[in-house]
């Protein structure tokens, strides 16, 4: 590849180019007729926009569809595959996920590990870059080709200023405090960091290649640990005001209820999380309740979300009736969420949905229909997504390599 991205020329038509190349990067291997479909421009006008992108070595087509090898080649248009490469990484609470990326999205090299949260931020960290170094070594790429390093982070942050504001996990609050880790990444790698929330990774990763294909208005709910969301309104991330959108845990469900990790009480992630499921039933178990779930997990320690849900499924009446109020819970604030949003569609991820996703998706269901507005309700439908437990880290990549492209195109670099 001999024409870098960032020797792309401005011109009269940059915005077009923009639009087009985001496009092509959002749906790789697509044509030009979809492209025509897609933008409303006439097929001449996308015929030349691609030529010239074409021309200046930023797009090639013929590359093939993967797994369409046989019968008619179907000739699609990819941005150039060593064009530029992203990192993504996913730094959960309990993996670590990182992908090497072209700029289509595509994984050249990907690596996971546990997080072991508990080591504590320095070594955390530590272990994050090593594992990133390596990565990028398996992925044998030029390395002034890295454009862009994204982290996606499942604490409180602040987009803007690449900041932690707080990690609520037990033991980790004071370390990561006002924590700025894409300075220290950017330090690290001396390319471009995007920090960015884990959900709205997670929920970029559904929408171009899960359920969220399907919709341009709805709402992406993870449920894990703790709960989020990401917006999505005509196809792109709502993030309000200074970026903090999207946090459907912290919606009061019980005035008051718990205190929550935020300072309010009552919160939904206080009443509904992953966490808050384990607690109710270790909780109830503590209390002399009878149940499988501590025949099914050995111990109170090895208690988990898929042990609640196993437990159910066997009719154990401790875990079934702790799915249900929790369900409850989501689909309470769900309903609210109808009712302000009237969204196409709600799609739910995270460890509980992949735990026990027909358990809860019911519950959730029920709750909408009784209590949004008719309208709204009759017409929203309740999915669980599609997409597994390395959405997170290929999302991130994909959001890194749309600023990647935005750089280069408007000369910001
Ligand atoms: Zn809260």
């Amino acid at each position: 590849m001999d024409a870098p991205v960032q020797k792309v020329k401005l011109g009269k038509a940059a915005q077009t180019e923009l639009s087009i190349l985001r496009e092509i990067q959002a749906a790789p291997y697509t044509s030009r007729v979809e492209l025509a479909r897609q933008s409303g421009l006439s097929t001449s006008a996308i015929t030349g926009i691609v030529g010239s992108l074409i021309a200046k070595g930023v797009v090639v087509e013929g590359a093939g569809m993967p797994g369409v090898g046989i019968g008619r080649k179907r000739i699609g248009l990819t941005l150039h595959p060593s064009l530029g490469y992203v990192v993504g990484v996913d730094l959960g609470t309990f993996n670590l996920r990182i992908t090497v990326s072209d700029l289509n999205g595509i994984s050249i090299s990907k690596r996971e590990l546990p997080t072991q949260i508990w080591r504590g931020r320095d070594e955390v960290l530590r272990t994050t870059f090593a594992l990133i170094h390596e990565t990028v070594a398996e992925a044998g790429i030029d390395k002034s080709k890295l454009l862009g390093i994204g982290i996606a982070f499942s604490g409180v942050i602040n987009v803007q200023e690449g900041m932690v504001i707080s990690y609520p996990r037990p033991g980790q609050v004071e370390s990561w405090r006002r924590f700025p880790l894409r300075e220290i990444c950017e330090q690290e790698f001396g390319i471009p960091c995007l920090l960015e929330d884990s959900v709205r990774a997670i929920a970029t990763e559904e929408r171009t290649v899960g359920g969220g294909r399907n919709y341009s208005d709805f709402v992406y709910v993870d449920v894990g640990f703790g709960i989020g969301s990401a917006i999505f309104i005509g196809g792109k991330i709502y993030r309000g005001c200074n970026g903090s959108a999207g946090e459907f845990g912290h919606m009061t469900v019980a005035e008051n209820g718990p205190l929550c990790c935020c300072g309010n009480h009552g919160c939904l992630e206080a009443m509904a999380s992953g966490a808050t499921l384990i607690d109710i039933v270790k909780m109830a178990i503590t209390k002399g309740v009878t149940s499988r779930v501590l025949e099914l997990a050995g111990s109170m320690d090895g208690i988990t979300l898929e042990v609640i849900a196993e437990a159910a499924r066997d009719n154990d009446s401790l875990a079934c009736r702790a799915l249900s109020e929790v369900a409850q819970h989501i689909g309470t604030a769900c309903a609210d969420v109808v009712n302000l949003l009237n969204p196409e569609a709600i799609l739910f991820g995270g460890a509980l949905f992949r735990a026990a996703p027909e358990l809860v998706l019911d519950h959730i269901k029920r709750m909408v229909r009784h209590r949004a507005m008719e309208k709204s309700a009759n017409d929203v439908q309740l999915q669980i997504a599609q997409t597994k437990g390395d959405a997170g880290a290929h999302g991130i990549a994909k959001l890194v390599a749309e600023r990647v492209i935005d750089r280069a195109l408007t000369n910001r670099m």
